[in-house]
């Protein structure tokens, strides 16, 4: 009766122990099936975030793509102007010893800057003399789209002083009307970049160029050829970002424009 009674005891506490030992096991399995579903979301979840950024970027790649045709279209045009210039300038950034004329540029322009910025203090009132003819601009380059206009707000600090086209790398920058090349150097936020001044307070800037081809002190006419649009500088995409300076200001280039 007690040997019974006893088999009886150990036969209860073996179930009782083997549930708990089951239901051990079913936690740590529902944990770690948990955790492996949580895990698999999450990754589907960053695979939709990117899927998404390559959606836009894919994109923006088609809307140049589409603008390809319009481009094209000038390369011809300018191709036979470039292949004048080629002979004696095209190569102008790659030659080392004109690399160092670019230093020298750039020392000379960042000293002229600081002349300029004390002239601009004391003579303020000449610059109000200046005319205030409109002149017509020629858009600086075919098609391209418009990513960024004259005043949108960069951060809290800066707006846009320019108008950007994306469009491909190598596409012709033609100067926007007559001028003197003021200014072509590389710059860490504009990269390579070009100053024409055309008389009568207005200048134009086109930045973020992959090659220059034109020199300081040439004379341009307008729609000449002076450089290939680029991603150079403080550029987040293949774009021409293309400045009016009227009297020291900047002002939105599409007033200016034909
Ligand atoms: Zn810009």
């Amino acid at each position: 009766m007690n040997s019974k009674y006893i088999n009886k005891c150990h036969a209860v506490s073996y179930v009782v122990a083997g549930i708990l030992i089951l239901m051990i096991i079913l936690f740590n399995f529902s944990q770690m099936i948990m955790e492996t579903w949580a895990y698999s979301f999450m990754i589907s979840e960053n695979d939709k975030t990117i899927k998404v950024i390559q959606a836009n970027d894919t994109s923006d790649t088609h809307l140049a793509k589409n603008h390809k045709e319009s481009d094209d279209a000038v390369k011809e045009i300018c191709n036979t102007k470039i292949s004048s210039i080629k002979g004696e300038k095209a190569d102008y950034l790659e030659d080392t010893a004109n690399k160092e004329s670019l230093k020298n540029t750039i020392n000379k322009d960042s000293l002229r800057r600081t002349a300029n910025n004390e002239k601009n203090q004391t003579d303020d009132n000449s610059v109000q003399n200046v005319s205030n003819t409109v002149i017509q601009l020629r858009k600086p380059v075919s098609g391209g789209v418009t990513t960024s206009v004259f005043g949108d707000v960069v951060d809290r600090r800066t707006t846009h002083l320019g108008h950007d086209w994306a469009v491909e790398v190598g596409t012709s920058v033609c100067a926007a009307a007559d001028g003197t090349v003021e200014k072509a150097y590389l710059s860490d936020s504009y990269g390579y970049n070009i100053l024409v001044n055309h008389g009568n307070g207005l200048k134009t800037r086109y930045a973020h160029l992959s090659k220059i081809l034109i020199n300081l002190g040439d004379t341009v006419e307008q729609g000449r050829i002076i450089g290939l649009s680029g991603n150079t500088g403080d550029s987040t995409g293949p774009h021409l970002h293309f400045e009016v300076i009227q009297n020291d200001k900047h002002v939105n280039p599409l007033n200016f424009l034909k």
